[in-house]
């Protein structure tokens, strides 16, 4: 017997439509490209996103046709979203701080037939819009007066002249909820990226798990700021997030650095922020470097890659913000798990509170997460035994754009997405990620968590940034090491920090050899990337060894 209620699909379209009718005058507020701040509301959103759908439907666009874009965190950049996706294609963004051969590859593979980009970007077109016969269609994300007249760019327009004819009176098409929405590509740090393609089904049921009180805990009260890039696992969900609560948008823009965010962050009355690791470095270098204070940031959503507990207990003892630690991939949509205290935990002692925010956290209802041994049985939740996580769950991948399912099926039946993460779960369902399973570190038969040798040194108070690696040894297999970047002006030497790791992980642990570098190589998504400072460390020697 089925039930007997409304069978409304779930599309994006209805977040948005929401989101005008009961949010109508909320603001949304951006940093434009062009230097200045812009605002309007979600019913200007909603206004723009129709004509966007209507110029798309003139355009002769398919159901399913892609549409790329190249673009920072800004209101046009959202627009796409949510006309894109309402209409029946599917919004695929593209990470600009990619190789251009891998954007090339990712184009092509995508085969996108519109790329809506930032003028920022117009040099990277330039140099790459030949190599892609896709794409019949080249959107300058700006005003018709700001398009060049040379670009070389055939069948070049600009946004505003392309969607401003448009009707606004365009009726969002009701369709099959598993229709593909978004599609993002792994950054493919081993061989080629993989596509993810969300569809709206999965994409309104993350957003409603994200804005659980237990996630991102988003109201229609907050001032909310995705520093997190729209181009990085759709921004974490949270311009769905947003329809969804009615929370104040407010765009960074271009302007990644520490002091243009904070400045941001006080004159919108921002609340809640999200971002990696790094980018938070930034943000409190400025603010402690110039003795500021937050007036309405009340807590940040810090993922993408493990955040250092010392971030975490600086924002929360000298800031009062709230740190929330979460865990996600491209292939989890991305939200998988956020840290949050449970209610026994309250009267607890700081430092055991601590313990708990340092890890990835809790699952979030609708993603069933494990973790499993080398024979692939489930390993106990004690907190100490770690295998390898594997998630499920209905915003959890199925498989590979134009390619293979990653799924392995346990003695149930039940399918699984391996992480590639390595990580224990403790009695109370708190997972805490050990290492990526190419980043373990293994010494005489033994496993070193590289997060927890960087974390250490991340709270020696010369330290701005920490990477360990494992480094070949011929009676150990591997050692570690770690490379330091010094903050600006302070000193600290290698036995200093050396001494510094004692009595806080096992001696066996201590990494063998400290190097100093002027910098970490980072990833497209602001992540370090391990891979690189290994290649530039090759005719490093273990001084051990
Ligand atoms: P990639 O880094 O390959 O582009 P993703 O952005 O999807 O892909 O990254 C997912 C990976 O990032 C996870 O598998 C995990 O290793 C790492 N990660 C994400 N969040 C955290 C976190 N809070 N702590 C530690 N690692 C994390």
């Amino acid at each position: 017997m089925l039930g007997q209620m409304q069978n409304h699909p779930l599309l994006t379209s209805m977040l948005l439509e929401f989101a005008e009718r009961h949010h109508g005058d909320g603001e949304i507020v951006s940093r434009r490209v062009e230097g200045d701040i812009h605002r309007y509301t979600y019913r200007d959103l909603a206004r723009r996103s129709r004509q966007l759908a209507a110029t798309l439907d003139k355009a002769g666009l398919q159901q399913g046709d892609r549409v790329a874009t190249l673009a920072w965190n800004g209101y046009r950049h959202l627009e796409l979203y949510f006309g894109v996706t309402g209409s029946g294609r599917v919004v695929h963004t593209l990470n600009p701080r990619l190789h251009p051969e891998q954007l090339v590859w990712i184009i092509n593979h995508a085969e996108d037939a519109v790329l809506c980009f930032d003028m920022t970007f117009l040099p990277l077109i330039q140099a790459v819009h030949a190599k892609c016969p896709s794409v019949k269609t080249w959107v300058a994300l700006c005003e018709a007066d700001k398009l060049p007249a040379d670009s070389g760019i055939p069948q070049l327009v600009s946004y505003e002249a392309w969607i401003g004819t448009s009707t606004d009176q365009y009726v969002w098409p009701k369709f099959d909820e598993n229709s593909a929405a978004g599609l993002c590509y792994t950054s493919g740090t081993t061989g080629n990226p993989k596509g993810a393609l969300y569809s709206h089904r999965s994409t309104v049921l993350h957003a409603y798990g994200g804005a659980l009180p237990d996630a991102l805990n988003l109201s229609a009260r907050d001032s909310m700021m995705p520093v997190v890039p729209m181009f990085h696992v759709n921004a974490w969900g949270l311009p769905y997030v947003a329809a969804l609560t009615g929370c104040k948008v407010v765009f960074p823009g271009p302007a990644m650095d520490g002091k243009s965010i904070y400045e941001l962050m006080e004159a919108e009355g921002v609340s809640m922020a999200a971002g990696v690791p790094t980018i938070w470095q930034m943000l409190l270098g400025h603010v402690q470097g110039n003795k500021l204070k937050f007036s309405t940031l009340n807590r940040t959503v810090i993922g993408g890659s493990a955040c250092p507990p010392a971030m975490i207990d600086t924002f929360r003892e000298e800031f009062g913000v709230d740190v929330l630690h979460a865990w996600g991939m491209t292939e989890t949509s991305p939200l998988g798990s956020v840290s949050t205290l449970k209610n026994k935990h309250l009267k607890q002692p700081r430092e055991q509170q601590l313990a708990i925010r340092v890890k990835q956290g809790r699952a979030i209802c609708g993603v069933d997460m494990r973790i499993v041994g080398d024979d692939g049985n489930e390993q106990p939740w004690d907190g100490k035994t770690f295998g390898d996580l594997q998630v499920r769950g209905p915003w959890i991948i199925e498989s590979y754009f134009k390619g293979e399912t990653p799924l392995v099926t346990d003695e149930h039946g039940h399918r699984w997405f391996p992480t590639g993460d390595v990580a224990t779960i403790d009695a109370d369902g708190y997972m805490q990620i050990t290492d990526r399973s190419k980043d373990v570190i293994k010494s005489g038969g033994e496993w070193i968590s590289s997060i927890d040798i960087e974390n250490i040194a991340m709270a020696h108070p010369a330290i701005a940034m920490a990477a360990c690696i494992g480094m070949p040894h011929p009676k150990w297999d591997e050692r570690p090491i770690v490379a330091v970047v010094r903050k600006p002006g302070a000193e600290v030497t290698r036995e200093e920090l050396l001494a510094f790791y004692e009595g806080k992980t096992a001696k066996w642990q201590i990494p063998d050899d400290v190097v100093f570098v002027d910098a970490i190589p980072l990833g497209a998504t602001g992540k370090m990337l391990k891979t690189r400072l290994r290649e530039l460390l090759k005719d490093y020697k273990l001084p051990t060894a």
